[in-house]
């Protein structure tokens, strides 16, 4: 499906990450997880061109689109131009596509680890599930840089007082009195939180070198292949 997009609002959730709301021309079916193929025309594009893949990040419930990435020191052209849209410009995109998704089997239990801008997907499924009011059994383990370019975590505290989803935050370096974990995530710190993880399904995203690894250690763990649910994010090196 082919979709026109206009930029209603822009929002900086945090240091270099950034929400861009869309209003659709028609509306879009996808569910919660799913990514679009977005094209910006916009002049000179460097070697990377005007087309990305991206999360929509906000619930199948919210009237609009939201798109979340992180806008680094000399971005790619196409962020350059992203960061540059005015209110009321337009932006195309295709799809949905994905199996990022639920399962429908409501009573499996599940662990969502999240890298970075890797929490994309997330939002959109915890959104959906406390705009219906349904209840599944989650983990989220989230591994950011540092305490300031965590997002979200309001939407995650209200999953946490509704759904009872658990959180569990993991920065790079931890700040003075920071309550959550240190480091990577990995085998070890997940068996701290959830003693049994026999059929869980795990759901990693995150960009492509963080997801790979997170899995070996996975998988070092003794969780098996199977288990295993994946959404790369190419284009970053690190979280
Ligand atoms: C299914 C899927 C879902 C995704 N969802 C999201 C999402 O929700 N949010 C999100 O942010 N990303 C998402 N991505 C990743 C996204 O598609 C981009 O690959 C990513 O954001 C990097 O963007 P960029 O290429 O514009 O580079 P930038 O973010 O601008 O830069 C990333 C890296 O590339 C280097 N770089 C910059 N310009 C160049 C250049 N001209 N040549 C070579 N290297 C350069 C930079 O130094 C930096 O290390 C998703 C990808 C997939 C496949």
């Amino acid at each position: 499906m082919k979709l026109e997009l206009t930029l209603t609002k822009r929002e900086q959730f945090a240091e270099n990450i950034y929400g861009f709301w869309f209003k659709a021309q028609k509306e879009i079916s996808f569910k919660p997880g799913q990514f679009l193929e977005w094209t910006l025309e916009h002049k000179n594009p460097d070697n990377r061109g005007s087309k990305r893949f991206f999360t929509v990040s906000s619930s199948p419930t919210e009237k609009e689109i939201l798109l979340t990435t992180k806008i680094i020191e000399n971005p790619s052209s196409f962020k350059k131009s992203l960061k540059e849209l005015k209110s009321g410009d337009k932006i195309m995109a295709e799809g949905p596509y994905g199996e990022f998704v639920l399962p429908e089997n409501k009573d499996k239990k599940l662990v969502f680890i999240a890298g970075g801008i890797g929490v994309t997907p997330f939002r959109s499924i915890l959104k959906y599930l406390l705009s219906a009011g349904e209840k599944r059994d989650i983990t989220l383990f989230y591994a950011a840089n540092s305490a300031e370019e965590i997002v979200f975590s309001g939407l995650f505290k209200e999953a946490e007082e509704n759904l009872g989803l658990k959180t569990v935050y993991a920065v790079k370096t931890a700040p003075e009195g920071w309550q959550g974990e240190t480091g990577h995530i990995d085998g070890s710190m997940i068996k701290k939180h959830i003693k049994n993880t026999d059929n869980f399904i795990f759901y990693v995203s995150g960009p492509e070198p963080m997801v790979h690894a997170t899995s070996e250690k996975l998988i070092k763990a003794g969780i098996k292949e199977k288990q295993i649910k994946h959404d790369y994010f190419p284009g970053y090196d690190e979280i």
